[in-house]
């Protein structure tokens, strides 16, 4: 029986882990879940998953708690989030919060030895280096949760004393890969949040309408594969079946493939280095009949070139381009700014905000700070 733990569990990648926690009864007990707000969904995932402790990071007061639920430990704030990652017995601690507030929960998970399960990928975008050395310190080994790195992550098994010569990060190109830069510049919300192929949190799906997500994700992948990012080539691909793939110095690429579903790489890290029943079907070649690959455009997407210049400044730039891009796209999810103006507003932040040093988390939440105020 595996115990884990769940933080931001009444999210995407959170429900869809419980999904298959509810298909595995004897193989996971869940003995902790937290969420941000959405307390009547986690009052409901509490009464079927019984775990030893449940938080509001918004706060609960004793009274809240309906009468059935009181034999679980509540807990609020950050106070919550601590007690899931570190706190309570768990032998997985499934990270799936979204921002910069994951970092403190993946240091937390890995101070205490926990195996972190990762889907939060502003942990490793904002603090890699501090993350990874803990990582190395603690002898554990970061399994992915984000789709493209676990693909990465599984071509990687077996390669043994071989190291990858390239990573080739697949990108679906969002619902405005064909539309023209102008276009783009101004639309809606709701064309931002309709996805061609995955269905997901708003916050990672206007991100991948803007290719935000795919500069975090270049970020990601220079962190858990320790590789510079002149060696992550982005390829767009339209179909989501090809999920990544790794190049060898002998020419062979290794890719994984599988439907659009996150089942599969949430399972995958939850089950490593088994793999087990998801509940999703691998893809109908025979359907599909064809996969399809172009080059991004960077003068439509300019958050990869962003991406990658961050990347080789190097100090508090990354958290910089995310802390801006969270603030940006918050914004625009309520109306406040054009689409256009996500890019420009994380532009402006990183041209003032050059040089900050991220050493320790302590400078990181300041250059968090510094990128949020200047919104
Ligand atoms: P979501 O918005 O659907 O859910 C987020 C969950 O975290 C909710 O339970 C929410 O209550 C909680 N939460 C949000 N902000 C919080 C905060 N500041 N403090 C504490 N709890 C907070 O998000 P999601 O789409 O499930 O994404 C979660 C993470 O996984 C993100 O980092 C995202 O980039 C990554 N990810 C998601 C997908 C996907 O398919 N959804 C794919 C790859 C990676
Ligand atoms: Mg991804």
């Amino acid at each position: 029986m595996k115990r884990i733990a769940i933080l931001g569990s009444t999210g995407s990648i959170g429900t869809q882990a419980l999904d298959i926690c509810r298909r595995h009864p004897d193989e996971y007990t869940v003995s902790a879940l937290t969420a941000r707000s959405q307390r009547e969904k986690l009052f409901e995932q509490v009464r079927e998953f019984r775990p030893e402790m449940a938080g509001l990071t918004e706060g609960i007061r004793p009274e809240e708690i309906p009468e059935d639920l009181r034999f679980c430990r509540w807990l609020s704030g950050k106070e919550a989030l601590h007690a899931a990652a570190a706190e309570i017995g768990a032998d997985q601690v499934l990270v799936s919060i979204v921002g910069i507030a994951g970092l403190q929960s993946v240091m937390d998970a890995l101070e205490a030895g926990r195996q972190v399960l990762l889907a939060n990928k502003e942990a490793l975008v904002t603090g890699g280096h501090l993350v990874m050395d803990l990582a190395a310190r603690k002898g554990i080994t970061l399994l992915p949760v984000d789709s493209e790195h676990s693909a990465i992550f599984q071509c990687l098994q077996g390669a043994g004393p071989n190291r990858a010569e390239k990573i080739l990060l697949t990108a679906s190109g969002g619902p405005f890969r064909t539309w023209d830069k102008e276009r783009i510049a101004r639309a809606t919300r709701e064309e931002a949040l309709r996805h061609p192929n995955w269905n997901m949190g708003a916050k990672i799906t206007v991100d991948s309408a803007s290719m935000f997500n795919k500069g975090l994700e270049i970020m990601e992948a220079r962190w858990l594969f320790d590789m510079p990012e002149d060696r992550i080539e982005v390829v767009v691909h339209p179909e989501s079946i090809v999920h990544s793939a790794v190049q060898f110095r002998d020419g062979a690429v290794l890719a994984q493939l599988g439907a659009p579903d996150m089942r599969v790489p949430i399972g995958y890290a939850m089950s490593y280095p088994r793999r087990m029943e998801t509940g999703v079907a691998a893809p109908d070649l025979f359907a599909l009949g064809k996969l399809t690959f172009e080059k991004p455009d960077p003068d439509k997407f300019p958050a990869l070139r962003m991406a990658r210049e961050c990347l080789r400044a190097s100090g508090a730039a990354c958290t910089v381009f995310n802390s801006a891009n969270e603030e940006a796209n918050a914004a625009f999810l309520r109306g406040e700014i054009t689409f256009g103006q996500i890019a420009e507003r994380v532009d402006r932040a990183l041209n003032r905000l050059a040089g900050l040093k991220a050493d320790c988390l302590e400078e990181i939440w300041e250059a968090d700070r510094l990128a949020r105020r200047m919104q």
